[in-house]
């Protein structure tokens, strides 16, 4: 009787899951989303804590009193723009689980009680470790190119592609033998070591730039790894939530690499960073324009429309806040302003849209690149944000570009632009934007914080 209704609570869980990520999709609804799949995690873990076995009732609450206080001490002091390497570590750890849970099972049944393995336990122990240890290398290797404590740059060596099929293929010999009868506990060390070594190397050679297209991958792993550990322990929830995880973050990954125009393989087979750099030198060198703070601020006034197309500069600088300043001092002035986001500007999927959001800028004034395209011609003045590639007109023109066949937003078809930028440095594709040439765009140097915040103080005056 107890189990059918852990069942039904196990049920009820998955389908607060599917409706939360489901909310999460819509801007305005993403909160309730977060709490309604919060609020399914809590139920499958009551139910779990009902049919505890191995350990007790205080030392599981003791282990998640630990825990939840660790995570929420980082997630206090983790800062917006930290926010990949953080979840990075997050889909490290997942995967670390599911190499800790499936190994002891099958320690448990291989060695302590003889058991041997059944033709679901066995297979799905060993996948769940050795995509849990490739998710866990690979992730701490993700986090450490993140935050500058290894390089960014690809790191590549002759022969790696072989080295790494030729560890795959061993680790499937001994994955095999692992499976097939209870060989020397040596060989499911190796095994686990194996699969650490491939997270590894398989990381390595992927350039900081594209890190974000690979933590989403890994995302996916670690997954794929609680869905196996799920048919291990036989627990429904966690097989149904490792899918969810293991199928959106497959299908991220897809949106990045298409909205970045790059294929998976491609980014799997790293080198992104050095390929871009080498193309950039070409062509004319650009002239630009530069305006004042104080210019800047009589074309604001001037103008009756404005589209502000915010990236990965906004971040960095934490230009939002004075960003929003700016937008309310428009809105008092009959000036219509909305925001124009690009599917990947920033460092990761919806970078701009929780920022935007963190600074109380009205959900409706966010607009989509495909719903807002059409609109720049007909707008008196766009003001981009520390965004570089994502209006980079290269993706429409040049076929040489990295960035060739990359949708972007169209900034430069309005009357007059303006850019935020602190100098001619170039973008996450590391190439130059012929935009910032253009008869109608203007520069404004300095720390996007500080020149808006400036801006802001002129218009107070006009
Ligand atoms: P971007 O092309 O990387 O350019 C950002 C610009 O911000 C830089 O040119 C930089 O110029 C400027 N900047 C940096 N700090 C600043 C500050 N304090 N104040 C003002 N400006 C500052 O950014 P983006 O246009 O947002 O494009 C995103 C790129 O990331 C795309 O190429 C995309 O493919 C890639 N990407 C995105 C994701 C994702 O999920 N969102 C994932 C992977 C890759 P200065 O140095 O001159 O200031």
């Amino acid at each position: 009787m107890m189990t059918h209704w852990i069942q039904i609570i196990y049920l009820i869980s998955a389908v607060l899951f599917i409706l939360g990520i489901k909310w999460m999709n819509k801007t305005k609804a993403a909160r309730q989303g977060n709490l309604l799949s919060a609020l399914g995690m809590l139920l499958a873990i009551l139910a779990t804590l009902v049919q505890v076995q191995v350990l007790t009732l205080p030392e599981i609450l003791g282990g998640m009193l630990v825990g939840s206080v660790i995570g929420l001490v980082i997630a206090r002091r983790v800062e917006m723009t930290q926010i990949p390497e953080m979840v990075a570590l997050f889909n490290g750890f997942g995967g670390l689980a599911s190499v800790a849970v499936a190994t002891s099972d099958y320690w448990l049944r291989q060695y302590e009680l003889n058991q041997g393995l059944d033709a679901i336990v066995g297979p799905s122990a060993l996948v769940s470790i050795f995509i849990g240890g490739i998710t866990f290398t690979g992730s701490v290797v993700a986090f450490l190119k993140l935050n500058g404590r290894i390089s960014g740059q690809p790191i590549t060596f002759s022969g790696q592609h072989a080295l790494n099929l030729i560890l795959f293929l061993s680790s499937l010999l001994v994955g095999s033998m692992a499976f097939w009868s209870a060989i020397d506990p040596l060989w499911v060390l190796i095994f686990i070591i194996l699969s650490l070594i491939l997270g590894v190397l398989t990381v390595i050679p992927i350039g900081g730039a594209d890190m974000p297209v690979v933590i989403s991958l890994l995302n996916s792993y670690s997954g794929m790894a609680a869905c196996t550990t799920g048919f291990v322990l036989n627990n429904s929830v966690l097989i149904v939530s490792g899918a969810l995880v293991g199928a959106s973050g497959i299908i991220l990954t897809q949106i990045m690499c298409k909205a970045m125009n790059r294929s998976l393989v491609s980014v799997l087979l790293g080198g992104f960073g050095q390929t871009a750099s080498g193309s950039t030198s070409d062509g004319p060198e650009i002239v630009v324009k530069e305006v004042g703070v104080e210019e800047a601020a009589m074309l604001f006034d001037a103008a009756s429309s404005v589209i502000i197309v915010p990236g990965y500069g906004m971040a960095v600088a934490q230009a939002q806040h004075a960003i929003r300043e700016l937008s309310e001092l428009c809105a008092k002035r009959n000036i219509s302003v909305k925001f124009a986001i690009h599917p990947v500007a920033g460092r990761m999927p919806g970078h701009m849209n929780v920022l935007l959001a963190e600074a109380n800028i009205p959900y409706d004034q966010l607009i989509e690149m495909e719903e807002i395209n059409d609109e720049f011609s007909r707008t008196d003045l766009v003001f981009v944000v520390g965004a570089n590639d994502v209006v980079n007109p290269a993706a429409r023109t040049n076929p040489q570009s990295p960035i060739f066949g990359m949708p972007i937003l169209n900034a430069d078809k309005a009357q007059t632009v303006i850019v935020s930028k602190r100098s001619m440095g170039k973008g996450y594709a590391g190439i130059e934007n012929e935009l910032f040439g253009y008869p109608n765009c203007l520069m404004l140097f300095g720390d996007a914080k500080q020149t808006i915040t400036k801006v802001v103080g002129e218009m107070k005056e006009l």
